[in-house]
């Protein structure tokens, strides 16, 4: 190795020392901004609490999201994207690339069952039949936190070098029967004609862990997931007589067991985790009269496309055959609306790791893979994205002990929304900096 000329050495360094510098005063910056936004965030995340909307229903969220982002001065404000989304755009006042943020904005047919003096007391039709609706996943805290991201980078603009998309998306958690829905409809329509194609995506989801708190991992980080539904049709007869026609009962029971034996026995578990559930299974009016057919849903779960591929093409196989060595027949349907598997871009984690320290200091942590999906994964198909989860936990509640997520006691500490708004805000601004034109 040669040693480089003390006289371009130090050039050099005096002029990484100065972007650094830079980039201390955006995070502090940053920090400071979204500290000061925090009594607008808790207010809307409480409003958007008490007022929750089922997916593609979500008219009063995104008109308030909408009015507060003309309120903030965005250049375009576009809405009715996929039935309710918003997209916001933000030009920088220098030149440079595009980022965009997502938060999702739908709520869940559950019953809050807890005591927040903002509880949701919502009934709408879900489904033919009306329905309690809470944000039991934490969308309420996402679309306040945007907005408040939405906050800060509007009061900074003259220091963003290039273009912000901020996507308020409707139905993560899937449509209504019979209607499409969320990211992939949004892409379907038109978001990146709308808005100017990214080259990064950031995204965050409120998670049980302790309150403000961010995790993340590299690589696959949530399960891709699919719906199955499995019809065994047999023949029906008298209960005492079985050999009079077939019954779709056993050969069902035989199906479910033998499903459990593609990731345990088929599947080489050292690569990733997989996992099949049988959901649902409905058969029969009566004890004495062997049926027609059963119906079985369930949902299928893996962290990789060729496993994930290859899985849904061995529970075909075991289902018709074990039907067909009964005389029965099986049809499988698999409805992969649910997404594929939420990836985070290594190139992309390292390149953004210094930022997600600088907002988030030492509660900065590594998330174990998770086996819910997200439909963030529709974007990261084509941008390289980044998806990360925000602790959520009221004080003294331990690891293990908060309500899940869609549980109708699910809790977001406000403590945690500062936090979101500050990682979210930093990642979109260091990575616009990075791509800044020198
Ligand atoms: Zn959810
Ligand atoms: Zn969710």
């Amino acid at each position: 190795m040669r040693l480089r000329p003390l006289a371009l050495l130090v050039p050099a360094a005096l002029a990484l020392l100065g972007s650094t510098a830079r980039a201390e005063d955006t995070n502090a910056a940053i920090a400071a901004a979204a500290q000061a936004a925090e009594s607008k965030v808790v207010a809307w995340r409480r409003d958007i609490h008490e007022h929750p909307e089922l997916g593609n229903r979500e008219t009063r969220t995104s008109a308030l999201v909408a009015k507060e982002l003309k309120k903030l001065g965005f250049d375009e404000v576009h809405t009715g994207i996929a039935h309710t989304g918003v997209v916001g755009i933000l030009k920088g006042g220098k030149p440079g690339g595009v980022v965009a943020l997502r938060a999702d904005m739908d709520a869940l047919p559950v019953e809050e069952k807890s005591d927040l003096p903002f509880a949701s007391k919502v009934h709408m039709e879900y489904n033919g039949a009306q329905v309690p609706v809470m944000h039991a996943c934490g969308h309420d805290a996402h679309t306040a936190i945007l907005l408040g991201v939405a906050t800060v980078l509007a009061g900074m603009r003259d220091q963003i070098p290039g273009t912000v998309s901020f996507v308020f998306q409707p139905a993560e958690e899937g449509a209504p029967e019979g209607e499409e829905g969320g990211a992939r409809l949004m892409i379907k329509e038109g978001l990146w004609a709308t808005a100017k194609q990214p080259t990064a995506i950031f995204g965050l989801h409120t998670w049980p862990g302790p309150a403000g708190t961010i995790s993340y991992r590299s690589g696959p980080t949530m399960a891709a997931a699919d719906t199955m539904k499995i019809v065994v049709k047999g023949k029906q007869t008298h209960g005492s007589q079985p050999w009079g026609g077939v019954d779709p009962i056993v050969v069902a029971a035989q199906i479910v067991q033998a499903l459990q034996l593609i990731p345990s026995r088929q599947l080489d578990i050292t690569k990733a985790p997989s996992v099949v559930t049988i959901g649902s299974i409905h058969g029969g009016v009566r004890h004495n009269i062997i049926p027609d057919s059963v119906e079985m849903t369930g949902t299928v779960r893996n962290f990789d496309e060729g496993i994930r591929k290859d899985m849904l093409a061995r529970i075909t196989r075991t289902a018709t055959s074990i039907a067909a060595a009964s005389g029965a027949e099986a049809t499988v349907t698999i409805d992969s609306y649910g997404g594929g598997v939420t990836y985070n871009d290594p190139a992309l984690v390292t390149q953004m790791e210094p930022a997600l320290r600088a907002a988030a200091g030492d509660k900065l942590l590594n998330s174990p893979l998770i086996m819910a999906s997200e439909d963030f994964s529709e974007y990261q198909q084509d941008i390289p994205g980044l998806f990360f989860f925000l602790g959520g936990n009221k004080e003294g509640v331990g690891p293990g002990q908060a309500a899940a997520n869609h549980s109708p006691l699910y809790f977001v500490n406000e403590a945690a929304l500062v936090p979101g708004v500050r990682t979210l805000a930093t990642l979109a601004v260091d990575y616009l900096q990075q791509k800044a034109p020198k």
